[in-house]
């Protein structure tokens, strides 16, 4: 690979505009599909929902057709991790919901995820619901730019590490903008000093995805959604954000 091929790609003004939109198009898609989540209500109809949300606000779902994807969103549930295929699956009461979103506004992608609890569900699940999120807020508050990859990996790891939690290994997070994909990967688990510099102005999605489980996972034969070896309840939680010399902002700040 050449070393331009692993340079993190740096946005222009004009890129974090447009970035910034996508973004704030893909928040308020995910909070009108997440108050739609509820018992009784398809996965697809989550689905037609973000989609008519996204083409109304002139964007496009990033997520549709990419690599053949059929939805316009990911629809996951209990021990489906990821890349759930929106459809007929109804919305039980006790399910944890993971929804992933990604929005394409004027070439620049911004993609977000999060997962929520429908009613009741057991203490350690709603934990673990919230540990993900909890996991991303604290390596949040580290990146900066200057420090390493390996650095947001340790730190999201030692969070689920201290809580027993099971790390995903064959999923990561990653760099974004024009494309769904930018360098560099961020893995969820990793030594500290490790990996890639991150400069300013790099976009990332990160996304800690953890379980209360073991750390595997698999591919159901419809080719996408990923579960959990065991069948353990797993939580995913991503936001796009933006580093800065002193920190970093989330450009997919959820909607008051
Ligand atoms: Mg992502």
């Amino acid at each position: 690979m050449s070393a331009r091929r692993q340079m993190i790609p740096v946005k222009s003004p004009d890129d974090v505009a447009r970035m910034r939109e996508a973004c704030r198009i893909v928040a308020a898609t995910t909070k009108e599909v997440l108050r739609l989540a509820r018992p009784g209500v398809t996965t697809g109809a989550l689905d037609a929902c973000a989609a008519r949300l996204i083409s109304a606000a002139g964007a496009t779902p990033t997520f549709k057709g990419y690599r053949g994807f059929p939805g316009s969103i990911c629809v996951s549930i209990n021990d489906e991790l990821i890349h759930g295929i929106p459809g007929p699956r109804v919305i039980c009461p006790g399910d944890i919901v993971s929804v992933d979103i990604g929005v394409t506004y004027r070439g620049m992608i911004g993609d977000m995820a999060r997962t929520v609890c429908v009613g009741a569900v057991p203490g350690d699940v709603a934990a673990l619901v919230a540990g993900v999120r909890e996991a991303l807020e604290g390596a949040c508050r580290m990146l900066r730019a200057g420090i390493c990859v390996g650095d947001l990996s340790h730190a999201l790891q030692g969070y689920a590490d201290a809580h027993g939690y099971g790390v995903v290994r064959d999923y990561v997070g990653h760099g974004v903008g024009a494309a769904l994909h930018e360098p560099p990967q961020i893995p969820n688990f990793g030594a500290r000093g490790s990996g890639m510099v991150i400069p300013a102005g790099a976009t990332l999605a990160i996304e800690p995805m953890f379980t209360l489980g073991d750390y595997r996972v698999r591919v159901l034969g419809d080719k996408w959604t990923v579960v959990t070896h065991d069948g353990a309840p797993c939580a995913h939680y991503e936001n796009t954000v933006l580093v800065t010399d002193g920190g970093c902002e989330v450009l997919t700040v959820d909607p008051a």
